[in-house]
């Protein structure tokens, strides 16, 4: 979210409590100005200034309902700004409404209200500079206007201090602007920091694909739904063949663009619920969560020729790895992770010893039991 649009979030959370303050204010201030104008005027003014305050309260909800993008910021805080602005205008019309020429109770009256509408401003709209500039227009000419249109030393002197007492709270409100903008900042820059610290906890920086512990963490979580609803979940381990050759040959760095080549390859063929993680140097871990164990073997012989039909250009050759898959599958409750990666591994360690580039499925949860080899054919 940008800055701006922040500010004005901030705004209109802080002016939502108009709901509790604004209408009890203009009942308070109607039947004080009615001690000077007929019962009627104050009647009407008050209605009107409760349409208004009905109205730029529906405008916040809008806004809030809409959660509008970055870009139409400035469209909502003008929205904003002429919705409040009427209010604004509203308490500053009691000048007409309410102040009479030559009788100073009613100047005083008028005066101290637009010092606590000032006040009131202040406090609640410094979040955006631009709305705080706005709704300060109408109290300001409202405040530091009437004593000039009535002739004497002291008028001008009302009109002085009025005056002055803007600008003060006007330098009040930029300060608490200045400290709210960079709480506004340091919290977004927080949360992009929490987010860059999460992301690094839980991927693997050179492939980009989960790390281990998350990825151990993700499948403890999945089987623990092992067994409801028939609920089931397949593990392949998957292990590049002769990696260290490759190694040996083009260097680690070459090595590592073969992993990131192969992950990359075989993130195009995942599932939106499967979790493809790095356990560790050349050797990846596939959940696959309700996957029986005959689709998971026809996942792991498409990954294992995804792989196989790579051809990676390094250093002038073309490398063309091939991995080795061993699947294990968990549809009993209760079963534990260990035995499942014990299971996988050892599958996985048969199709090294039967050749490699090949998928071995282990039958049974039994560590050292039965094996089903896939041998490097097309399914297709
Ligand atoms: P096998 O077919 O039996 O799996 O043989 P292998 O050579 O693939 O297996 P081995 O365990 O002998 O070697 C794995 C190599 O992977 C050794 C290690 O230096 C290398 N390796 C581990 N992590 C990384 C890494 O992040 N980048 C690179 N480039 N190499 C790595
Ligand atoms: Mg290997
Ligand atoms: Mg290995």
């Amino acid at each position: 979210m940008s800055l701006r649009l922040a500010q004005l979030h901030l705004y209109v959370d802080i002016h939502r409590h108009d709901l509790y303050v604004a209408p009890v204010l203009a009942v308070v201030v109607a039947g004080l100005i009615s001690t000077w104008v007929p019962v009627a005027w104050a009647a009407t003014w008050l209605l009107l200034e409760l349409a208004i305050i009905a109205h730029y309260l529906w405008v916040y909800r809008q806004f809030k309902r809409a959660n509008p993008p970055a870009r139409d910021e400035r469209r909502w805080a003008n929205r904003i700004a002429r919705a409040h602005g009427a209010h604004m205008l509203a308490w500053s019309s009691l000048v007409i409404w309410a102040w009479q020429v030559g009788n100073f109770s009613s100047l005083i009256f008028v005066m101290l209200v637009h010092v606590g509408l000032i006040s009131l401003t202040v406090s609640m709209s410094n979040a955006h500079l631009r709305l705080l500039c706005l709704d300060m227009i109408f109290p300001v000419v409202a405040l530091v206007g009437p004593p000039l249109l009535e002739p004497g030393w002291m008028n001008i002197g009302l009109t002085c201090l009025g005056g002055g007492f803007c600008v003060l709270m006007m330098l009040v409100g930029r300060q608490i602007n200045a400290y709210t903008t960079e709480a506004i900042e340091l919290r977004q820059r927080n949360e992009i920091l929490i987010k860059e610290l999460e992301s690094q906890a839980s991927r693997d920086s050179l492939t980009g694909i989960i790390n281990r512990r998350y990825l151990l963490d993700t499948a403890k979580q999945q089987l623990q739904r092992v067994g409801e609803d028939g609920a089931m979940l397949a593990l392949m381990i998957i292990d590049l063949d002769h990696f260290k050759d490759i190694n040996d040959r083009y260097g680690h760095l070459g090595g590592d663009e073969v992993l990131v080549a192969v992950v990359d390859a075989c993130v195009g063929h995942l599932r939106s619920g499967d979790s493809l993680g790095r356990l560790g140097g050349e050797e990846f871990a596939l959940l696959l969560p309700d996957t029986p164990l005959p689709a998971a073997r026809e996942a792991a012989e498409r990954l294992r020729q995804t792989v196989e039909s790579l051809s990676i250009p390094l250093q002038g050759d073309i490398v063309r790895p091939t991995v080795s898959i061993g699947i294990a599958l968990a549809d009993q409750p209760g079963t534990a992770l260990s035995t499942l990666l014990h299971d996988a591994d050892l599958a996985m360690y048969a199709a090294k010893t039967q050749g490699r580039n090949r998928v071995v499925c282990a039958e049974t949860p039994t560590p050292g039991g039965h094996f089903e080899t896939i041998p490097a054919v097309s399914l297709v």
